[in-house]
């Protein structure tokens, strides 16, 4: 295509998860939660859809006030997005030219590579170590080095790396280092109080997954206001929507709601994890709201094409340097029973 920049039209673009729009399907591939989410998030959208006549407020203030209670750091560190997605284009946007490096952990998110090639920058996967920490290599410095992603908890691995790593890592990069933690609130650690401790470090979260509201569209991200300065430069101008607004700010208020819901999350991860092992899967503990599983004399693609055709949607993912496996979300005891009786059938 002749108008376009020749990086765009050599991109083959991010496939999400599927979808599916009709039918029923039991959807165990794309990490959302199963429950639905806090009452007091439908009430605050029914009353925030009062009054869409009015612009948005354009750093949503509501929600930097909330979070920044529940999670000790002052409304002025924190950068509010249409989900965390794209908390992650602004920072490339702000911090990655074209010609430019960002590095990023393999196996992760595949969107972090769609987001260099868009910026016409190069990407650079570091393997993760047998134990799932990070080789000295991933904090080499380059001088094309601009942006770090990490995800933490992993996708699809569901690992972590530890606070003293990172701390370790972020001291010796020459650019600033994202630590993704979509699925932290599953996780048994976080990461929030590193970013006091260096203005390399930021944060990103979501609530699309831990507090049910994929639908919703939000996210958010924790900086040092030098930082976030910057960032706001960058951003739409009115990037989060009432709704999505009131909404996550009724949710992040609702800490109990979300205690809860991670309780239930976690028990079932567990049940999962189990199950699989005993199935002859091999299982890498998660610390969030998936479970990776591999098997080593079963092929699992038949497995994810069998459950699809019984309607139930798990991700069959396979990286060419490492291995194939499935990535199922952690559903209600329920569905992942369901999930679990089809597979024993096939092993
Ligand atoms: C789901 C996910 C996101 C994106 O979340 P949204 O807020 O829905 O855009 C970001 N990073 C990772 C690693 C994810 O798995």
């Amino acid at each position: 295509m002749t108008f376009v920049r020749d990086n765009i039209s050599r991109l083959a673009g991010y496939v999400p998860g599927e979808q599916p729009q009709a039918g029923k399907f039991i959807k165990l591939n794309t990490n959302e939660n199963p429950y639905p989410p806090s009452a007091k998030v439908i009430d605050a959208v029914q009353v925030a859809a009062q009054k869409l006549d009015r612009y948005p407020d354009p750093v949503s203030t509501a929600f930097r006030m909330a979070a920044a209670e529940v999670l000790n750091v002052d409304p002025e560190w924190i950068v509010c997005g249409n989900g965390s997605d794209d908390i992650l284009t602004i920072l490339t946007r702000t911090f990655v030219d074209q010609g430019d490096l960002i590095r990023l952990p393999d196996p992760s998110y595949i969107l972090y590579r769609t987001l260099a090639e868009i910026q016409g920058a190069d990407y650079e996967e570091v393997r993760f170590q047998e134990d799932w920490s990070l080789p000295e290599s991933f904090s080499a410095p380059d001088p094309r080095l601009k942006l770090v992603f990490l995800p933490n908890p992993n996708s699809p691995t569901g690992t972590m790396v530890n606070q003293q790593e990172i701390l370790e890592l972020a001291d010796r990069l020459p650019c600033p280092i994202l630590i993704d933690e979509a699925y932290v609130d599953f996780a048994e650690f976080n990461c929030i109080d590193l970013v006091k401790q260096n203005e390399k470090i930021m944060v990103s979260r979501t609530l699309s997954k831990s507090y049910g509201l994929a639908g919703l569209r939000f996210g958010f991200l924790v900086a040092q206001p030098s930082m976030v300065e910057q960032l706001l430069k960058v951003k739409d101008s009115y990037n989060c929507d009432s709704l999505s607004i009131a909404g996550a700010t009724a949710a992040i208020s609702d800490q109990a709601w979300l205690q809860d819901n991670v309780a239930k999350i976690r028990s079932t991860r567990q049940m999962l994890q189990e199950k699989l092992s005993q199935l002859g899967f091999e299982v890498i503990p998660s610390q969030a709201n998936f479970v990776w599983c591999s098997h080593s004399t079963v092929e699992v693609k038949p497995i994810y094409e069998y459950l699809k055709e019984n309607r139930i949607l798990v991700r069959y993912m396979s990286y060419p340097n490492w291995k194939e496996g499935l990535r199922i979300s952690v559903g209600t005891d329920d569905q992942i029973n369901a999930c679990l009786s089809l597979i024993q059938s096939k092993v």
